[in-house]
């Protein structure tokens, strides 16, 4: 869909959409995007069309604004339709299988090089709802009752998680947004100013103020949000990741999939530089490892595998504490579309994705035992 080549298995239309209740926080945005479409060329551009010493600008702007918009709904499209990416299935690789009645493995040593997380025990990762291995950086999204490849977190207003596959439309829906909320609140001030004038008919006065309102508490908003988001992306993090790391009041300033800025980049927005403010092109790899050459985690393999072995050798798991989520502040509150509830309980009690393979990350993240495997039920009430 939208050129975007569905190269791995997603689930279906009906799997993925089964609520269309949860459609109306997009037809929201949609009737915002409208409103302010209509304003701005109802009020803004068409008079200045119509003066003859205005018209050469007002072709420029609408120009720029229409291109501006044009991208905006795209990934806005992309946002909603690209599947985040999950586990991959038992043909296209049996090896995510998890099999319950075996019970969780200890990590094989041909994956450890290119695993980083997993359970203090030292077994693998595995999600109780899908039956499978979790990779790296993968968490269960209870919303959309699937696991979800790097994932941010879940977002209702594209009803979809933003994760591995369209976390590059996600970042540019933000720019396009915020470059489009600001354009608009300039471009349209002088003749906002001009509306405030007793001849003006009150509701061209009203629709311009209005429309201009909305446009700039908008633009505060998406561009706040879309600064975190080049912060993540500078610091290799996603969302969760972020909360995770500030939780443990460690540095969150050290990513375990840290490839340098410019690697981090590429890792977003694809390795060709020019493609990166275009929604084209998917990141590189299948999402299911991130372990790099570069990645400063890799240095410290080494080490890491002397603490699992230690790990393993003392770990008592069920003597420690049993950490609940509700134990935990919301850290995820503040980053505008992420939601409490969407996050896997696992993650979100930082006790699964344990990092024992980095002697930096070992710190950050504090031993909350490794038997944190509560029921379904028990996790939803956690929350
Ligand atoms: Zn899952
Ligand atoms: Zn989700």
């Amino acid at each position: 869909m939208f050129g975007v080549k569905d190269d791995f298995p997603t689930p279906g239309w009906e799997e993925r959409f089964p609520e269309p209740l949860k459609f109306l926080p997009v037809a929201f945005i949609l009737a915002m995007i409208i409103g302010l479409y209509l304003i701005y060329t109802t009020f803004h551009l068409g008079p200045r069309f119509e003066e003859k010493t205005t018209r050469g600008s007002a072709l420029l702007d609408a120009f720029v604004f229409h291109a501006v918009t044009a991208m905006l709904l795209y990934c806005y499209a992309l946002c909603v339709f690209v599947h985040p990416g999950t586990i991959p299935d038992k043909e296209e690789d049996p090896s995510w299988d998890y099999d319950e009645a075996e019970g969780p493995q200890p990590i094989a040593a041909d994956l450890l090089m290119n695993m980083q997380e997993m359970k203090r025990s030292g077994d693998r990762r595995h999600c109780k709802w899908c039956l499978k291995y979790k990779p790296d950086r993968c968490h269960h999204c209870r919303v959309c009752r699937i696991c979800i490849l790097k994932m941010d977190h879940h977002c209702p207003w594209i009803y979809n998680c933003v994760g591995f596959r369209n976390y590059k439309y996600f970042f540019l829906l933000l720019l396009y947004t915020s470059i489009d909320c600001l354009y608009i609140v300039a471009n349209m001030l002088p003749t906002v100013r001009a509306g405030t004038q007793p001849t003006t008919p009150f509701m061209t006065m009203f629709w311009l103020m209005f429309g201009e309102t909305l446009a700039g508490f908008l633009g505060v908003l998406v561009v706040l949000f879309f600064g975190f988001h080049i912060y993540l992306m500078s610091k290799a993090m996603t969302t969760i990741e972020f909360c995770e790391k500030s939780h443990s009041k460690g540095s969150f300033n050290a990513s375990a999939y840290d490839r340098g800025f410019v690697g981090n980049l590429k890792a977003v927005l694809g390795e060709n530089p020019w493609l990166w403010l275009l929604p084209v092109g998917s990141p590189p790899g299948r999402g299911v490892s991130f372990t790099m050459e570069e990645s400063r985690l890799t240095q410290d393999m080494e080490a890491g595998r002397n603490l699992r072995r230690r790990a393993h050798e003392t770990q008592t798991p069920n003597t420690a504490p049993k950490r609940r989520a509700h134990d935990r502040p919301n850290a995820c509150g503040g980053t505008g579309s992420t939601g409490q509830s969407e996050e896997d309980s696992q993650s979100a009690s930082g006790s699964e994705v344990a990092d024992v393979g980095s002697s930096r990350d070992r710190r950050q993240v504090p031993n909350y035992g490794a038997a944190d495997e509560g029921s379904p039920q028990v996790s939803a009430s956690e929350k």
